[in-house]
């Protein structure tokens, strides 16, 4: 299950999250949401001057609501100092598809997320490395909640979560421990102190259960604070782990590359800004809203840098990064074929997580129709009173479909399907309506977007 759009309201937001996260979405809103409460006793229980914090800086805060990540998936975050989709803190090279948040599947996130949130704190800005730890913080603590780690879900599962209000946790005297001296050591420390979280949290689930069952709430609470405080003193132990190794470079990583991306934003995503990859690599970062970049302790070699933003087409550059050197680049991207175009990558030419995914294009649960495969585009965000218009050019011989899916503001409402065109028609025209605060482009169709369209475009009409 994930969100298909964002919620205004924040509190909602949280609620939400977390339902979606238990996997349990009937509870009437009860407003507790652990993530952020137990990052925030985790960062508290470090030293001041444990190296995490200086590395985030100013980021620190933003910690706890950005240990939500892995709850938003396939959504546009517009954050106060910038936008970004969520999805480019969540899948990576390697682990190109969303996992699930349970025990056992939740395993297959530590490694990835821990290295990459070392990654992004040796080599990109505060405001990536934090987003990337807190996509990790959130999976190591959805390991330790009772229903996850006993594997229970439904409505038990709601009850063990929501009987229990962490917002007072606070990990008196405890002192975070190291998991490892080299990346090596820390990955297998981290995968022991998860199994022993998971221990920990079973039985206490199991002590719950019968009140979570009675609805005493009251009894509950203490049990699953129990498991909360354990999931905040593990974190706590990432978080003095990731920013002691930080701190240790590889000393063939030793290159800067900084620039600028220059580029026309698309109507309406002028906050979100341009991502850049460097292909064939696990190197990637966001740049800020003003098109800036920075990624330091690169090891030196001739890359090719590829970067992606919407309303232009994808622009590639060879750099070569010298050894104990910065290299900046200024990247002019030029605009998209149609003028405002909202889609990333429209021309599917731009591979970076895996051979098969072109980037911003994600393979769906088929929930709409029998179609054997549909792939969905990234949330567009649509102005209420606009027309829009959708416009496919196709592959020769195309075999399938392309649609606009308009998910309803309010979640408990269905998403309207539009019509799909098919080889033959180029475009759909719609208009937006306060309702619909999104567009996502949806292809329905055997094999990837790129054996069947050559370029998407939806962008309002008539500009
Ligand atoms: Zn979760």
């Amino acid at each position: 299950m994930h969100r298909e759009h964002q919620r205004r309201n924040r509190g909602a937001e949280l609620v939400w999250a977390w339902l979606v996260c238990a996997g349990w979405l009937s509870l009437p809103a009860l407003a507790w949401h652990p993530h952020p409460d137990i990052t925030r006793a985790a960062v508290a229980a470090l030293d001041a001057d444990a190296p995490i914090l200086k590395l985030l800086g100013p980021e620190v805060p933003n910690l706890r609501e950005s240990s939500l990540m892995p709850d938003w998936r396939r959504s546009l975050r517009r954050d106060k100092t910038a936008w970004f989709y969520s999805d480019d803190f969540l899948l990576l090279p390697g682990l190109p598809t969303h996992v699930g948040h349970m025990c056992p599947e939740v395993r297959t996130t530590y490694e990835p997320f821990f290295r990459r949130a070392l990654q992004a704190l040796r080599t990109e800005s505060a405001f990536n490395a934090c987003r990337w730890t807190g996509s990790l913080v959130h999976f190591v603590e959805d390991t330790g909640a009772p229903p996850h780690a006993a594997i229970v879900g439904g409505d038990l599962h709601g009850k063990t979560e929501n009987f229990a209000n962490p917002d007072k946790l606070h990990l008196t005297g405890y002192r975070p421990r190291l998991l490892g001296r080299t990346d090596d050591e820390a990955v297998a420390g981290l995968r022991q102190r998860l199994e022993g979280l998971i221990e920990f949290s079973k039985p206490r689930f199991e002590r719950a259960k019968p009140l979570a069952v009675s609805g005493d709430r009251a009894q509950a609470d203490p049990i699953l604070i129990e498991s909360a405080a354990e999931c905040a003193r593990v974190v706590a132990d990432v978080l003095l782990t990731l920013g002691q190794l930080a701190a240790k470079i590889p000393a063939d990583q030793n290159a800067t590359l900084t620039g600028t991306v220059v580029s026309q934003a698309a109507p309406g995503l002028e906050q979100l800004p341009a991502k850049l990859m460097l292909l064939e690599t696990k190197f990637s970062t966001l740049a800020d809203a003003a098109g800036r970049f920075e990624c330091r302790h690169l090891p030196p070699g001739t890359y090719t840098l590829a970067v992606l933003r919407p309303g232009s087409a994808v622009a590639t550059a060879a750099v070569t990064l010298a050894s104990g050197r910065a290299t900046t680049k200024t990247i002019q991207l030029a605009r998209d074929a149609v003028a405002g175009n909202l889609v990333r990558n429209p021309a599917f030419s731009l591979h970076w997580l895996a051979p098969d995914r072109a980037e911003g294009w994600y393979p769906a649960s088929t929930r709409t129709k029998p179609a054997k495969k549909t792939w969905e585009g990234d949330l567009l965000p649509l102005a209420a009173g606009k027309q829009y218009r959708l416009q496919v050019a196709w592959q020769d011989k195309a075999a399938g479909k392309v649609g606009v899916r308009l998910p309803a503001r309010d979640p408990k409402k269905p998403a309207t399907e539009l019509t799909p065109i098919a080889p033959g028609e180029t475009q759909l025209d719609f208009a937006a309506t306060a309702e619909t605060p999104y567009a996502q482009v949806v292809i329905f169709g055997d094999g990837p977007p790129e054996k069947i369209c050559r370029h998407l475009a939806l962008a309002p009409a008539g500009d």
